[in-house]
Parts: C-alpha cells; sequence; structure tokens
C-alpha cells in the first residue's frame, strides 16, 4: 500500500495527515515508511529527526543513486523516514534534464517493497516534479482539504494531473479519498463545502473527517506525532479511524479489483 498525501495548495494538513497516518499505520503494528518530498522538511522534524543533520536525504536518493536504505532513519512514531531538507529545491531543477525524471522515486524505492507494508509520500505545495514523482510512485492519492471558500477551485488541477499520470505512467492511480481537515462542524461554511464536496465526488469524500485539534498543533515542535504526545486527544483519534477507514477502502478497492 503506496499513499501520496497531495494538495497544491499549502496549509490543507498534508503534512498532518502523513506524520500521523504513518503513526496510526504503524501502531497497527504495520511497517511503515514515511517518504518527505517536501523541501520544508517538515515531517522529517514532526517525525523527529534533525533536517539539517542528515547524512543522505531523499535527494541523494533521487538524484545520486544513492539507495534509499542508505538513507532511511527512525522516526520518534514507530515508523522509518526517508528525510528531506531545504536541499531538496535543487531537485526541481536538476530533474529536469535526467532520464527518467518522474520514475525516479518510484524506481528507487521499488527495492524497499517487501520491506513495508505502507509507504506514505508526503508532497510538496505543487503541481511540481516531485509531487508527479510522487504520483508515479503511489497506488493512492489522499487528498487533504480544508473546508473553505475556495478550496474546491484548486481541486481540479490536482485531479487531472492525476488523470494524465493514470493514463501515462500509473494506469492503476486512483484517489483514496479527499479527507477533510481542520473541520468543524459548527461553522456552516465548513458544512456547506462539505455537502458540496459529496454531490460533486460522492463516496470518494472520507468519512473520516479530521477535527481542529491544537494537539495535532502543537505535537511536531516535540518531534512527535499526535500519539506520542497525547494518544487520548481527539486528533490522535481521527487519524487512527482514518487509517482503519483507509485499509478497508483499499481492501474494497482490492477485491474489485481481482
Ligand atoms: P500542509 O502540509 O498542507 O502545508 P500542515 O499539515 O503543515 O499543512 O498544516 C498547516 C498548519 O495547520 C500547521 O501549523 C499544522 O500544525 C496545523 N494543522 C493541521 N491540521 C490541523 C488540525 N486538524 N487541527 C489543528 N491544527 C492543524
Ligand atoms: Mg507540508
Amino acid at each position: 500500500m503506496m499513499f501520496a498525501v497531495a494538495n497544491q495548495k499549502g496549509g490543507v494538513g498534508k503534512t498532518t495527515t502523513s506524520v500521523n497516518l504513518a503513526a496510526s499505520l504503524a501502531a497497527t503494528k504495520r511497517r511503515v515508511l514515511l517518504v518527505d518530498l517536501d523541501p520544508q522538511g517538515n515531517a522529517t522534524t514532526g517525525s523527529g529527526i534533525n533536517k539539517n543533520d542528515l547524512e543522505h536525504s531523499v535527494l541523494d536518493v533521487l538524484l545520486a543513486d544513492i539507495p534509499a536504505i542508505d538513507a532511511i532513519l527512525t522516526g520518534s512514531g514507530g515508523y522509518d523516514v526517508l528525510p528531506a531538507n531545504g536541499d531538496l529545491t535543487a531537485a526541481e531543477i536538476e530533474l529536469v534534464d535526467m532520464p527518467n525524471k518522474e520514475q525516479r522515486l518510484r524506481q528507487a524505492l521499488q527495492t524497499l517493497r517487501s520491506r513495508y507494508d505502507a509507504v506514505v509520500i508526503d508532497c510538496a505545495p505543487s503541481l511540481s516534479m516531485l509531487t508527479l514523482n510522487a504520483l508515479v510512485a503511489a497506488e493512492a492519492v489522499i487528498i487533504p482539504m480544508q473546508c473553505e471558500y475556495y478550496a474546491l477551485e484548486g481541486l481540479a488541477a490536482l485531479t487531472q494531473t492525476i488523470d494524465r499520470v493514470r493514463e501515462t505512467a500509473n494506469p492503476t492511480l486512483h484517489i483514496a479519498g479527499i479527507l477533510r481537515t481542520m473541520y468543524d462542524p459548527r461553522n456552516t461554511l465548513a458544512t456547506d463545502v462539505s455537502a458540496e464536496l459529496f454531490s460533486h465526488f460522492g463516496d470518494v469524500v472520507l468519512n473520516t473527517v479530521i477535527p481542529r485539534n491544537v494537539r495535532l498543533a502543537e505535537a511536531p515542535a516535540h518531534g512527535v506525532p499526535a500519539l506520542q504526545y497525547d494518544k487520548n486527544s481527539r486528533g490522535a483519534m481521527a487519524y487512527l479511524a482514518l487509517a482503519t477507514e483507509l485499509l478497508r477502502r483499499e481492501k474494497l478497492s482490492k477485491k474489485k479489483e481481482d
């Protein structure tokens, strides 16, 4: 199972989702790898790894053919991390002239397939070459979104990109689900946008909702997922529920394929 967590909008909860989903999957005794594909390196830091003290990062794996296993570190949340930092901004430019430039991550992760039960890829807020690498490598895309006024606007560009990747490099790529994040059911705008989401996307919208929860915002400063920071928090619980829902859905969609 390999998920890309993508939305070209910043601040919608991609990294929070990546880190806490990885921790939740690890809590179900699965062997999990979190791939940080954002030069901001927030998933790396949020997993308790110092991004300024990396011997190798995902950049070396993408550009220099360093085996992924040599760059992987153990995070604080019971899962492994292929870390990133600001050096990754160079990847955009460097990748352009490389052969199989959209396939680099897929190829790098191929050798790791038997080591992990689940891989979660945290994407940067853009539809860049790095995000394309994530979409080519992944089996399914999780799209976190905040139910705000302009939230639906960017979704078309993202779903078109997913369609294009499906038609070319990755025919079985699908949307694992649209995830409503920082959700406040008392906010009528949020409930309106939520209703609109369901009418556009139907059951592609996940039933699990991530509430706005201060523990989710605090945990990264402590270098741990919410499950380690405050396991009874609403945020930690919501991400456990997300893991359960995703596992159930992916099992169903596999059954349909067979
Ligand atoms: P992205 O990776 O899409 O840019 P982040 O996951 O970094 O988004 O989230 C943006 C900000 O919102 C961060 O400061 C994060 O701590 C906070 N945040 C994300 N999800 C929640 C939530 N459910 N409740 C409260 N704060 C959240
Ligand atoms: Mg992020």
